[in-house]
C-alpha cells in the first residue's frame, strides 16, 4: 500500500481513537499516527541495502519497479516471496506489545503498527499479493539457514 494511503487511514484511525477516547493525551495519539506510517521504514531500509541510495523518491521508484516486475512474474504463474520486512513481522509486533508492559507509550505504538499491518494484509488480499509477504521472522531465519 502506498505511503499516502497509510497517512490518510492512519489519520482517520487516530481521529476515531480521539473521538471515542477524548481524554487520550496528544502525545499518545501522535504515537499511534506516527507508528501507523513509520513502520514502513523497513521498506526504506530495503532500498538502502539494495540501491545504496538515500533518496526517498528513489525508494518509491524502486518499489514501483518491483511492483511491475512482480506483475510480469504473476502473469507467468511465478509466485515468490518478496523482500523481508522486519517491522512487519508478528515477532516484532509481539516485542513492541511486551515493551508496553514496561512503558505505556509502546502500547500506542503497537496500536498504530497493528492497524498498519491489518491495512497491509487487507490490501494484499485484495491485490492477490499476500503470498509475497513473510509474516514470521522464524520462517525467514529457517529459509536463510537452509
Ligand atoms: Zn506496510
Amino acid at each position: 500500500m502506498l505511503p499516502r494511503w497509510h497517512i490518510i487511514f492512519g489519520a482517520i484511525f487516530t481521529a476515531i481513537i480521539w473521538i471515542f477516547s477524548p481524554e487520550t493525551k496528544i502525545i499518545y495519539l501522535s504515537l499511534v499516527f506516527l507508528s501507523s506510517v513509520l513502520i514502513d521504514f523497513d521498506h526504506y531500509l530495503i532500498t538502502l541495502t539494495n540501491t545504496k541510495k538515500l533518496s526517498l523518491r528513489k525508494s518509491l521508484k524502486y518499489f514501483k519497479c518491483l511492483g511491475e516486475k512482480e506483475r510480469k512474474e504473476k502473469k507467468n504463474n511465478k509466485r515468490e516471496k518478496g523482500h523481508f520486512y522486519i517491522f512487519h513481522t508478528l515477532e516484532f509486533h509481539i516485542f513492541v506489545l511486551l515493551l508496553s508492559l514496561v512503558r505505556i507509550e509502546f502500547f500506542y505504538i503497537f496500536l498504530g503498527m497493528i492497524f498498519h499491518s491489518l491495512l497491509d494484509v487487507a490490501w494484499m488480499i485484495k491485490k492477490d499479493r499476500i503470498y509475497r509477504r513473510e509474516f514470521l521472522l522464524v520462517n525467514w531465519i529457517i529459509r536463510k539457514i537452509k
